[in-house]
C-alpha cells in the first residue's frame, strides 16, 4: 500500500515515522560527512562521537549511575542468555576459586517463554547448577500456562544465599506477562526478598528487558548486575543489544579460566566490549544509528516517564475492550487483571479458530497488521513506544465493532 499501516507486530515492529525519514537522509549522508551511515567507518571520529551521544541518551533517560557501564553488543537477547552465564560464572570463580561446580548456583525466575529458554541455556552450558526459584506455571489456572506473575510469597526462602547469577525477564513478549514497575505492587519483582547478607551486597541480579526497555523507568536499576535488551522492540532495528553492566561484572575471563572456569569468547566477554568502547569488532552501525535517532526523539518527548504514562493509557484502553469481549463470552484475556498483565504485549484467546481468523482478516482490512499471536489461536497486540495512542484508539474502535457483530 501507498500509506503505512498500524503495525502491532511483536518485534521487529513499528518505529516512529519521523525517525525513518531522518534515517533515510542518514543513509545517504551521515552527519554531513558525505558518507552514508551504512558506509561509514566504525572507527571514524563521527561515529565515535555518535556512540558517545547514544550512550548518554540512555544514561540520562534511565538515570544509569556511574557504577554501571553501557555497552553495545550483537547477537540479540538470545546471545545474552549465554553471555550472562559465562561472564557471571567467571566472576563467581574469581570470588570463590575453590568451590566445586555443584555449589555454584544460578537462580532463575521462570515466568514465560524467554525465561524458559534462558534457564535451558544455563543448564546446557554447565559449570554450575541451575536453581529454579519459581516457575509461574505452577501458579497458573491450569498448571501449565505462563499466565501470571507469582505472588511474593512464592519466592520466600527460594533464592540461593550466594548465587553466581539471579535471572528474571521483566516482560515476557510471547505470554504477555510482565512485572509491575511499582515496587509496592504484588506483581513487582520481589527485590525485598533477595539475599541480604552484607557480604553479598553486590548481587549478580540480571534482568532481561528486551521487550520493555525504555518503555518506563527500571525499578532498582542500580541494584542490577546486568540489564540487557535487544533493540528491536522499543528502541530500534534488530542488530544491536544494549547492556548495562555493573563494573564489578567486567571480569577478566582469562584469569577465571586459569582457575578452571570455562573460556569465554572475547566477543561475549563484557570486559572486552568495555575495554574497546563496544568496538572490539565491527558493530551494526546502521542499527546503532537508528537507535540513536529513536532515543533523541524519546528524550525530546520527556523520556521514560513520558512513555510510561502513554503506555499505561494504551494498555488500559485495550484491556478494557477485552473486558467487554469477555463479558460477551467472545474472547478471554490470557492474563487475569492483577496477575501481571504486560503493558507491551496484550494477549487474548478466542475460543474458536474461525472467530480468530475473522478477527485477524477484519483487522487487516482496516490496515491493522501483525496481530496473529503465537500459537495460532491466541491474538497478540504489541504496543511498543512507537505505536501511538491514536493508533490504539483506532484498534479499540475496530474491536468494539467486531464485538458488536460477534
Ligand atoms: N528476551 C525477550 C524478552 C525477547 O522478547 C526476545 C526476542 N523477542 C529475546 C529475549 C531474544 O532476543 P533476540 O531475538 O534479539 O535474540
Amino acid at each position: 500500500p501507498e500509506s503505512r499501516v498500524i503495525n502491532l507486530s511483536a518485534g521487529p515492529c513499528s518505529l516512529p515515522e519521523p525517525v525513518l525519514h531522518e534515517a533515510a537522509k542518514g543513509l545517504l549522508n551521515f552527519n554531513g560527512t558525505g558518507i552514508g551511515i551504512a558506509e561509514v567507518s566504525h572507527r571514524s571520529k563521527e561515529f565515535h562521537d555518535y556512540l558517545v551521544e547514544v550512550e548518554g541518551l540512555i544514561r540520562t533517560q534511565l538515570g544509569v549511575p556511574e557504577t554501571h557501564s553501557i555497552l553495545f553488543a550483537q547477537g540479540g537477547g538470545a546471545l545474552q542468555f549465554s553471555a550472562i552465564v559465562l561472564n557471571l560464572l567467571a566472576r563467581h570463580r574469581l570470588l570463590h576459586p575453590d568451590l566445586p561446580d555443584a555449589e555454584r548456583v544460578m537462580d532463575y525466575v521462570v515466568t514465560g517463554w524467554f525465561s524458559e529458554i534462558a534457564v535451558g541455556e544455563a543448564g546446557r552450558l554447565g559449570g554450575g547448577e541451575v536453581n529454579v526459584v519459581v516457575d509461574s506455571r505452577s501458579h497458573s489456572k491450569d498448571g501449565k500456562t505462563f499466565d501470571n506473575i507469582p505472588p511474593h510469597e512464592a519466592y520466600r526462602g527460594k533464592f540461593s544465599p550466594d548465587p553466581a547469577l539471579i535471572f528474571y525477564c521483566d516482560n515476557e513478549t510471547i505470554d504477555g506477562v510482565g512485572f509491575s514497575d511499582d515496587t509496592a505492587s504484588p506483581t513487582s519483582f520481589p527485590f525485598h526478598l533477595l539475599p541480604k547478607d552484607p557480604k553479598y551486597t553486590l548481587l549478580p541480579l540480571v534482568g532481561d528487558y528486551s521487550s520493555s526497555f525504555m518503555s518506563r523507568p527500571i525499578p532498582h536499576l542500580a541494584d542490577h548486575a546486568i540489564i540487557f535488551a535487544s533493540a528491536q522492540k522499543n528502541i530500534g532495528p534488530a542488530g544491536v543489544t544494549v547492556l548495562i553492566v555493573r563494573k564489578d561484572c567486567l571480569v577478566d575471563v582469562d584469569a577465571a579460566a586459569k582457575l578452571g572456569a570455562a573460556p569465554v569468547p572475547y566477543t561475549m566477554a563484557y570486559k572486552t566490549l568495555s575495554d574497546n568502547f563496544s568496538l572490539y569488532n565491527t558493530p551494526s552501525v546502521l542499527a546503532i544509528y537508528i537507535t540513536g535517532l529513536v532515543l533523541r526523539r524519546s528524550q525530546e518527548l520527556g523520556g521514560v516517564k513520558y512513555y510510561e504514562g502513554v503506555n499505561k493509557r494504551k494498555a488500559d484502553k485495550l484491556y478494557s475492550v477485552i473486558k467487554e469481549g469477555e463479558a460477551k463470552g467472545v474472547l478471554q484475556a490470557r492474563v487475569k487483571e492483577g496477575s501481571g498483565r504486560s503493558l507491551m504485549n496484550v494477549v487474548f484467546d478466542f475460543g474458536d479458530r474461525d472467530m480468530q481468523a475473522k478477527f485477524v482478516s477484519g483487522a487487516e482490512a482496516r490496515g491493522i497488521k501483525g496481530i496473529k499471536g503465537h500459537p495460532y489461536v491466541c491474538t497478540r497486540l504489541s504496543i511498543y513506544n512507537a505505536v501511538t495512542e491514536e493508533q490504539v484508539d483506532t484498534v479499540v474502535a475496530y474491536m468494539k465493532d467486531f464485538l458488536a457483530s460477534a
